[in-house]
């Protein structure tokens, strides 16, 4: 259990929020091992973050194969498919990853990922846009 508290994370999905996650989780200097199933989203961050594989992640036996379970903490930043994050979730969760944190796209897919075994429900979107009101906000108080 080489990383088992030595700060490693696994990112799954290279999609614009994953692959932004995998970047700047290695610039503060974390051990990251990326997964992707598309191998061209995998061909495409190689040269940018340490590991880069190429895995379809709704399968139990591949995640274990490629060391997941050696990761304490892994995210999962698939969006779009709620069936590949949910399903994505449980194998973490049968695997037995300790912090499982997932990306929701919706309230309800953000239920199921804590039902399955999330400990931490992401909005990246909606997280984004309340940052950003309260900026603009901010800086028009700075006006009067
Ligand atoms: P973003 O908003 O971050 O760009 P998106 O919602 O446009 O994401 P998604 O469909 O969520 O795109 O996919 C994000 C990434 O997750 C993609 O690169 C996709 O190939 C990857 N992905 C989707 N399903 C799986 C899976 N089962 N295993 C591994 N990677 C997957």
């Amino acid at each position: 259990a080489r990383n088992t508290d030595g700060g490693g994370i696994a990112v799954i999905g290279l999609g614009r929020f994953g692959c932004h996650l995998a970047s700047s989780l290695t610039q503060l200097g974390h051990e990251v091992l990326a997964i992707d199933r598309n191998g061209e989203r995998v061909q495409r961050w190689s040269p940018y973050l340490d590991r880069v594989v190429q895995a379809d992640a709704t399968e139990e036996g591949a995640l274990r194969q490629l060391g997941v379970t050696d990761f304490p903490r892994v995210v999962v930043a698939i969006g779009a498919s709620v069936e590949a994050s949910v399903l994505t979730v449980l194998a973490l969760a049968e695997l037995g990853v300790p912090q499982i944190w997932a990306r929701a796209t919706s309230d309800k897919h953000a239920k199921i990922l804590g039902s399955v075994g999330a400990q931490h429900v992401i909005f990246p979107e909606a997280e984004t846009g309340e940052r950003v009101a309260h900026l603009i906000v901010s800086k028009m108080l700075d006006f009067i």
